[in-house]
């Protein structure tokens, strides 16, 4: 059941994870490291706002799961997007070909709406 006007937040795929630039996993607070609050800015989190982020080892061995708000998973993923073709062999050559590249811009827009 979701209420009128509420949609639920955009998933982030898994292939475009690793292309997103997380703060230093080894050194995240509680809240952080469990999902509670945005990875990157703090901001507290809901099932409603948030963004699932997937599950990281962390470097002490413990398992983390992270969640972003939209506002800081779109600031990603749009860094993402101008960062990643400049290491890319398939961007170089055509960009509209990258799976990688237009899932950021695919995530983007999805986020901006
Ligand atoms: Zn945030
Ligand atoms: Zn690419």
């Amino acid at each position: 059941m979701t209420a009128a006007g509420t949609r639920p937040p955009a998933d982030v795929p898994p292939g475009l994870l690793p292309a997103l630039e997380f703060p230093d996993l080894g050194a995240l607070l509680a809240e952080r490291a469990r999902g509670a609050e945005c990875l990157w800015g703090g901001e507290p989190l809901s099932t409603a706002t948030a963004l699932d982020l997937g599950e990281h080892p962390s470097p002490h061995g413990t398992t983390l799961f992270l969640r972003g708000c939209r506002a800081c998973t779109l600031r990603a993923v749009l860094a993402a997007y101008r960062h990643h073709p400049g290491t890319c062999e398939q961007c170089t050559d055509d960009p509209t070909l990258c799976e990688l590249q237009r899932g950021l811009r695919r995530l983007a827009l999805e986020l901006r709406r």
